[in-house]
């Protein structure tokens, strides 16, 4: 059976002279395995298609729950993600964390959008690596169902109140009244105004505007290092590609 998806490829291993597995995002079967044969023939009409983080329309042999690719045609390649060995670095780890975390044969088209916008985000000459890192590695938890509860404090349900804290055990907000009630013992992390606004904004906002803010100094520090922290925990795992980006950004 023929079908055809759009997607993003996240990961690329070769097979011998001619033929390789890719791993592809895709719209309507999450992210799927894929033999691709003959792609390193000079001439071949689907090379520039299946590159790492080509985002490509993809006709697929499938049979059972075996793709092969029958014709790719690419939409956009962001190529400029391989001349810098930072930014594909990081784009490598987002790879990771999608193909670690994501269903096989279930929709993933707002990963895949959620992706291209990042990779675009990325590829542009003025990125800030670290506050596009953090921006993805909260919204990406928000989006495979383990979001942090900013609306309000969970006491007395005001949006602001004083300084805001935010339970690591509870992943919600408990403002400084209401703590002083509290007989919990958990714990806390007391968050900058600006860092509060910032998680509000990156989760909130609809997906095209994630990557729309700029930080600076101790905020900027804050909001990397809880973004990280967050996911790894949520996700109960840390992956050697994030050890890489981050050996190569001391
Ligand atoms: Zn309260």
């Amino acid at each position: 059976m023929l079908v055809t998806v759009e997607g993003i490829v996240i990961g690329k291993r070769d097979i011998g002279e001619n033929n390789c597995f890719l791993d592809v995002l895709t719209d309507k079967y999450g992210v799927i395995e894929a033999t691709a044969h003959g792609v390193k023939k000079v001439n071949s009409k689907n090379a520039s298609s299946v590159g790492l983080f080509s985002y490509s329309k993809f006709c697929f042999n499938k049979t059972n729950l075996h793709y092969s690719v029958n014709s790719a045609e690419p939409k956009c390649s962001f190529f400029g993600l391989s001349s810098d060995l930072k930014k594909f670095s990081l784009a490598v780890y987002f790879a990771d964390i999608i193909k670690y975390t994501s269903a096989a044969e279930q929709s993933g088209e707002d990963i895949l959008r959620f992706f291209a916008i990042t990779l675009y985000k990325l590829e542009k000459e003025n990125a800030d690596c670290e506050i596009i890192k953090g921006a993805f590695e909260f919204r990406i938890a928000a989006m495979l169902g383990f979001p942090p509860d900013l609306r309000a404090c969970r006491g007395c349900g005001r949006y602001l109140n004083g300084d805001m804290l935010f339970s690591l055990e509870k992943n919600n907000l408990i403002c400084e009244e209401c703590l002083e009630e509290s007989e919990e013992d958990e714990e806390l992390k007391a968050l900058l105004p600006d860092l509060l606004h910032t998680m509000r904004f990156v989760l909130y906002s609809p997906s095209e505007k994630v990557y729309g803010f700029t930080l600076k100094g101790e905020t900027r520090e804050e909001f990397s290092f809880l973004a990280e922290d967050y996911l790894l925990s949520q996700l109960g795992r840390s992956f050697k590609t994030l050890e890489y980006y981050k050996n190569l950004s001391t």
